[in-house]
């Protein structure tokens, strides 16, 4: 995959289509990598690699000590498998499709100086003979359940797909596909040529703005990935807004002055608690019904995603960059001890009569399977096999899996919610 990124992204597209001017207060803000961005990385050449070999093209099996596993095998299995389909059916309808694997596109007409790379472009034919066009997408986090439906990353890579080819091939349908298999996340979403380019139209002065980095600063859930974030005047603006207006009230209780005589003239009973009066406290006293934390649930999460990142950004300037925190210091965390030289643990510990130094594990099922192959790892193993539920979650309504019938689910320890809904 490319390292290079447009100003205006696809794959940031939702950030500044709500917040225009985001895309330039985040350019002085390194993009650091993180190790899900690395592992994603990783993911996505091994989904390139399955591809092309199917395609016939020569090819080096990506290697990853730090990544590779039997699960990233299955999820990158679950992608291939999906491209396949596709490829396979349009070839069934009749028609040989052009099949682009990790295809730059540019829709610059669409976003200045915009460019992205889509997983995948292919272009063919439906059941009825209709030129498609077909963007399928791969995602390998299991945070955030990434919506299909006019997803404007996709539509950006759609429009540019159109650009590059809608004069060759007579395209008709849109289709775009995520496959999100972490998240059980194989959806596609279909849309005509003109919708989708009238689209296009409708967001060309948003772009330009974004470009040009003017509007409004807007805070959402498209702040997540915002580099801006910890120092966002409007976040930080909303995050507190909340806590003062809704929960506390810096004002009242504690704070309050008794409108009544000096606490000396008071009974025990009556005299108010001598607490910490700096203490901001709840502005009614009692219990909070779940009507009104369930109202209160998506921007709870968004304060959260701030407050860590704030955290996260401080850090990292004094540790990282040794910037100066006032009221704070770096220190050394606690650490775990570990052996420096393996083999010269093991002679010392065998020399002096010690045994049993090892472990014995059963091979992965992903590596039976391997070594088998399918069809006798199912003929000898099949019955042995099974897929636990997953782990019971509360997410938003708008999550397009199917609710769990609760009276009939086996017992499960609840899954904390975050900002997607998701573990
Ligand atoms: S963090 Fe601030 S600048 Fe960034 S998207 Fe949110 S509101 Fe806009």
């Amino acid at each position: 995959m490319p390292d290079v990124h447009a100003l205006l992204s696809a794959s940031s597209s939702k950030q500044w289509l709500h917040c225009p001017p985001s895309v330039r207060l985040q350019e002085g803000f390194p993009n650091e990598s993180s190790v899900y961005a690395e592992e994603g990385t990783f993911c996505h050449s091994v989904c390139e690699y399955k591809v092309r070999k199917y395609l016939k093209e020569r090819v080096k099996r990506p290697q990853s000590e730090e990544f590779y596993t039997e699960e990233i095998d299955q999820i990158t299995d679950v992608y291939y498998e999906f491209v396949v389909g596709v490829i396979e059916e349009m070839k069934r309808n009749g028609c040989e499709p052009l099949v682009l694997v990790e295809e730059r596109v540019d829709y610059s007409h669409i976003a200045p100086s915009g460019f992205g790379t889509a997983d995948m472009l292919i272009v063919g034919r439906d059941a009825d003979g209709k030129g498609v066009l077909h963007i399928i997408d791969f995602k390998a986090g299991a945070g955030i359940y990434v919506e299909v439906d006019h997803n404007s990353q996709l539509s950006l890579y759609a429009l540019g797909g159109l650009h590059a080819y809608g004069y060759i091939y007579p395209i008709e349908t849109i289709r775009m596909s995520i496959v999100q298999p972490r998240l059980d996340n194989v959806n596609t979403f279909e849309c005509s040529r003109e919708e989708l380019e009238a689209w296009g139209e409708s967001i060309k002065p948003i772009a330009k703005m974004a470009f040009e980095g003017k509007g409004e600063q807007n805070p959402g859930e498209w702040c997540r990935f915002c580099r801006a974030k910890p120092v966002c005047k409007a976040c930080a603006k909303e995050a507190l807004s909340l806590c003062r207006e809704e929960f506390l009230d810096l004002d009242a209780g504690a704070l309050s002055e008794d409108p009544r005589a000096s606490p000396d003239e008071l009974s025990d009973l009556e005299a108010p608690y001598q607490a910490d009066t700096t203490t901001p406290v709840f502005k009614q006293p009692g219990l909070i019904p779940m009507t009104e934390l369930a109202g209160i649930l998506p921007t709870l999460n968004r304060i959260s995603s701030w407050i860590e990142a704030v955290f996260a950004y401080v850090t990292s300037e004094a540790v990282n960059h040794a910037v100066p925190v006032p009221g704070y210091k770096v220190v050394e965390g606690r650490s775990k001890r570990v052996f420096t030289d393996t083999k010269a643990v093991v002679d010392t510990a065998v020399a002096n009569g010690y045994t049993d130094l090892y472990k014995q594990q059963l091979i992965t099922l992903t590596e039976f399977e391997k070594m088998m192959g399918k069809k006798r790892f199912n003929e000898l193993l099949g019955e042995y096999v099974a897929k636990p539920p997953g782990k019971l979650a509360l997410v938003p309504e708008s999550d397009p899996r199917p609710p769990v019938d609760l009276n009939n689910a086996p017992d499960q320890e609840f899954a904390v919610l975050t900002d997607s809904g998701e573990e």
